[in-house]
């Protein structure tokens, strides 16, 4: 089942999200769901919260992992840094240059509390600091300067006024919505 997901100004995207204790059917349903909402976006990375649900989990598929999940991450090691263009289901239409570590390893477990950890560079660093920090209550924009932030929140307010059209950006740079 496809979800709705939350955008700016939900207050569940600014709450920080519990840790899963039940991995249970319910837990692999929200998850089926979730893999579901993200591919339909498209996006390469979904949270919880994203879909109101304040839980520390999220699915990815960066092109190259096929369709993935994280419980209850944290991120160790970050390295380097790489500013490329991010965007947000939360935020649609908006891209901007955003620094993050260029590699990162993230522990959690899969649906069933078994231990995982998955070490990523590039795109997939960025999936797991992106989503990390959904169930934190961040969002990219919060990871920019002033300007940057500004930028962004003028471009959504355009888009939301029909005065820009997001549609050909975000053909080009979908992939990094998370
Ligand atoms: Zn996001």
């Amino acid at each position: 089942m496809k979800l709705s997901i939350r955008t700016l100004g939900d207050p569940v995207l600014r709450e920080p999200a519990k840790l899963v204790t039940e991995f249970d059917r319910r837990l692999r349903a929200l998850h089926d769901d979730m893999l579901e909402t993200m591919y339909a976006a498209p996006g390469v990375g979904l949270a919880g919260p994203q879909v109101g649900i304040s839980l520390r989990l999220f699915v990815f598929d960066d092109g190259e992992t096929g369709p993935r999940v994280m419980v209850n991450p944290r991120l160790e090691a970050g390295a380097g840094e790489l500013r490329e263009e991010e965007g947000c289901l939360s935020i649609p239409g908006p891209y901007h240059e955003t620094p993050r570590y260029e590699s990162i390893t993230c522990r959690g477990q899969d649906l069933d509390g078994r231990p995982i950890e998955l070490s990523g560079v590039g795109l997939l660093a960025r999936i797991f600091q992106h989503e990390t920090d959904h169930l934190d209550g961040l969002l990219f924009i919060d990871r920019l300067d002033d300007e940057g932030r500004r930028s962004v929140l003028a471009e959504l307010r355009r888009i939301e006024l029909g005065l820009e059209d997001p549609s050909q950006k975000r053909r080009l740079l979908r992939r990094t919505d998370g």
